[in-house]
């Protein structure tokens, strides 16, 4: 390699960019021939970036391994030592057992790994491994049942890191230690170059970029892995936030918006008619949007707010402010049933308004609200289309339709997207092309349910945030139970009736709509069957699901909201929005297969009204996840809090979901564990941005490079 350097003036070449070590292909680097680079590849590791990148999942401090004679049973343990011998063979019912013995000199400890035959082929005599497991004791021998492996080869060194290792790639711990450890050397003497400001670093106490590269892979010991992490984690989520708060300000230089002339007329009419007052962060949030609407700048809002907070008043307010300066407003929700819900709801709240008929300059004409979906009547559909398109519709209410080539506006100044995760920031982005010249429309995108703050700032970082934190006054409490068996059941069942005896009404929820040969789960159709006959027989008990025609839905869920019928049985059409304050039991059949949002959404369909309500989580629950998510549900009823556990319970990964899709950038950060390095590389991001910093070009850089330029783009497009 010294022949690729070229041998003079060394010293004056530029530490390594980022740039410059993603430039540098894998195949670069010593040891690793075109078939090493393929299964690299396979593990998306392309460049010596990717490598440097590829982090250790942890680290066996050799200080503190305990030797075989030391593990203590009942206790876990990890022991370093050689496997002696390998045995594999069939067992009842079909399944394999491997046994393994593993020596370290002061002892033999037994080891046995039931369903992974691949075990026999991975470990063989004279391998070292180290083995991580609960210490059990077979005829006065120590044991352990399907440790966690790791294969750490010859490294020498008092603390080895371990690489996520894959079977499939053929790569193995060892090989990336050396892998790494060889790019490091060849980076030694340029250096990676570090970007950020030295008063950052100060202030945060941070090790310098190419010290916390060389630690993570090679530590002294397990301080200076923390350091190195803390630095490097604050890299990996620094490069997001900067690349989105970027964005905004972008935004905010270039894209010329609608200057709403809210004249108040409508707005004023609809909350006086209201009968009851705004809450505080209901006029607070309007008065942020309202600020954003009035600006020359397209807003780009997140409202959040938990279920029943009353979000949908915000939006027409925003949608009402809209019309007033003559401009038409969009609603778009995620589902057929939602949509319809949405236009039946503000078709009402806002029956009455007039407006001036543009088309007969003298004369007013009632405010026009239409619904357009897959199940308006092909004439219908025309009409509304031609009407949007002549500016004689004010507010269109629609689902993914909204979105389609056929519809167009006259001037479309207002889009609400009512998202619960379901629509992505491209389909934001058509819908705001729909405006008519080269303005842009405000957006408001509203989440049906609460995110942890520090998961909003990652997945909505590029727009402002209002949060509605208070519930309208008088709502009592729903109690939720736990229905886990039969007796709970029959009880659950009774309250159902005797809350149908008192007036009131009550949704049962399945997870199917059919029943299944393949998933153990309650469905629609047969709960329907049964409870007509059984439970509830006597009692007006309607079926809703998905598959049912768009007509036949709204027939459904218009008896029911007039009180015709008593129970909705319902898959999770009725997740979103569905609002009939007289309903007051919620029953939801095998509950452990939701999710906690899912859930919380759902419970959110009681205690909408005057009445006490009450939630039923029924059904056996098998994994300790499900029993965790059902437990939350009793015991909080506060979506912020929820979504928390939620994050707890599953990792980033879902709720990144849609919108990071594909995207790598958390090698290392925990949107859980890194909540607070979330706000910092926020807050850095906009003091660097703010003050012009002369760092930020080659940040951004750091920023493009780390997220890739696909990402970026996709970044870009919300
Ligand atoms: P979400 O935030 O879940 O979308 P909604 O907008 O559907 O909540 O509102 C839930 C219910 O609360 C609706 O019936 C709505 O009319 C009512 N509501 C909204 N704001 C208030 C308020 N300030 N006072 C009393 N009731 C309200
Ligand atoms: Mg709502």
């Amino acid at each position: 390699m010294t022949t690729e350097e070229p041998p003079p003036n060394t010293q004056a070449r530029p530490p390594l960019t980022l740039r410059d070590l993603d430039a540098l292909d894998i195949e670069t680097l010593k040891g690793v021939g075109p078939k090493r680079a393929e299964s690299l590849r396979k593990a998306d590791v392309y460049s010596v970036l990717d490598l440097l990148r590829y982090y250790p999942r942890r680290y066996i401090d050799r200080t503190r391994e305990a030797t075989i004679a030391d593990l203590r049973e009942g206790e876990e343990g990890m022991v370093l030592g050689k496997v002696t011998r390998v045995e594999s063979r069939r067992i009842r019912g079909n399944r394999t057992m491997v046994t393994v013995k593993v020596s370290d000199g002061t002892g033999t400890l037994g080891v046995t790994f039931f369903n992974q035959p691949w075990r026999a082929k991975q470990l063989y005599e004279g391998l070292p491994v180290v083995l991580f497991g609960k210490v059990e004791s077979f005829r006065g021998n120590p044991q352990m049942s399907s440790p966690i492996v790791d294969l750490i080869g010859d490294q020498t060194g008092k603390i080895v890191p371990v690489y996520p290792q894959s079977e499939k790639a053929k790569i193995g711990s060892a090989d990336v230690a050396r892998w790494s450890a060889e790019a490091l050397r060849r980076a030694e003497q340029r250096t990676i170059a570090d970007p950020l400001p030295d008063s950052v670093k100060r202030a945060q106490k941070f090790i310098d970029r190419h010290e916390a590269t060389v630690e993570i892979h090679q530590p002294d010991n397990m301080a200076s892995v923390a350091q190195a992490r803390r630095r490097l984690v604050f890299d990996e989520l620094f490069a997001i936030q900067l690349e989105l708060v970027n964005q905004q300000r972008i935004r905010q230089e270039t894209e010329v918006g609608v200057d709403h002339a809210a004249t108040g007329l409508l707005t004023t009419q609809m909350l006086d008619s209201l009968g009851f007052p705004l809450t505080g962060a209901q006029n607070r949030v309007i008065e942020e949007i309202s600020a954003d609407m009035h600006h020359p700048h397209p807003m780009h809002r997140l409202l959040q707010g938990d279920v029943g907070a009353g979000k949908t008043l915000v939006a027409v307010h925003a949608l009402l402010s809209a019309v007033e300066g003559k401009f038409q407003g969009a609603l778009m929700a995620p589902t057929e049933v939602l949509a319809e819900q949405h236009a039946i709801g503000i078709k009402s709240l806002l029956d009455g308004l007039m407006v001036e008929d543009t088309m007969s300059l003298l004369s007013e004409r009632p405010l026009r609200v239409e619904l357009l979906t897959n199940g308006v009547a092909t004439a219908d559909r025309k009409r509304i289309l031609a009407q949007t398109l002549s500016g004689e519709v004010d507010i269109l209410i629609g689902t993914h339709s909204l979105i389609q080539d056929s519809v167009h506006f006259f001037n479309l100044g207002m889009v609400v997207i009512d998202e619960q995760h379901r629509f992505g920031v491209e389909q934001r982005a058509v819908l705001r092309a729909k405006a008519q010249g080269d303005k842009e429309p405000d957006v408001l995108v509203m989440t049906a349910t609460p995110i942890p703050r520090t998961a909003a700032m990652t997945v909505y970082g590029d727009l402002d945030v209002s949060v509605l934190d208070e519930l309208p006054p008088g709502r009592t409490p729903i109690e939720t139970y736990w229905a886990a068996g039969d007796l709970e059941e029959a009880a659950m069942w009774e309250s159902v009736r005797t809350e149908v005896a008192a007036g009131r009404q009550a949704y049962v929820v399945c997870p199917l709509i059919d029943a299944s040969d393949k998933i153990e789960a309650r469905s629609a159709t047969e709960t329907y069957e049964e409870l007509t006959g059984g439970q509830l027989y006597g009692l007006k008990v309607a079926l809703l699901h998905g598959r049912m025609t768009s007509a036949e839905k709204e027939e459904v869920m218009s008896a029911f909201r007039r009180g015709d019928t008593d129970v909705l049985v319902a898959t999770t059409v009725i997740e979103v929005g569905v609002d009939v304050p007289n309903s007051t039991v919620m029953v939801i059949l095998d509950a452990g297969r939701f999710g906690i949002a899912q859930l919380h959404q759902l419970r959110g369909r009681v205690g909408r009204g005057e009445h006490a309500s009450t939630c039923w989580l029924a059904g056996e629950v098998t994994t300790s996840d499900g029993e965790a998510r059902i437990e939350a549900l009793v015991g909080s009823t506060d979506g912020f809090e929820l979504a928390e556990i939620d994050l707890e319970l599953r990792g980033e990964g879902t709720i990144m979901g849609e919108r990071q899709k594909g995207q790598n950038d958390l090698r290392l950060a925990s949107l859980r564990r890194d909540k607070d390095t979330v706000a910092l590389a926020r807050e850095v991001a906009i003091e660097l941005l703010e003050a012009d910093d002369p760092a930020l070009p080659a940040l951004l850089d750091d920023s493009a490079v780390i997220l890739g330029r696909t990402d970026t783009e996709f970044l870009r497009k919300g």
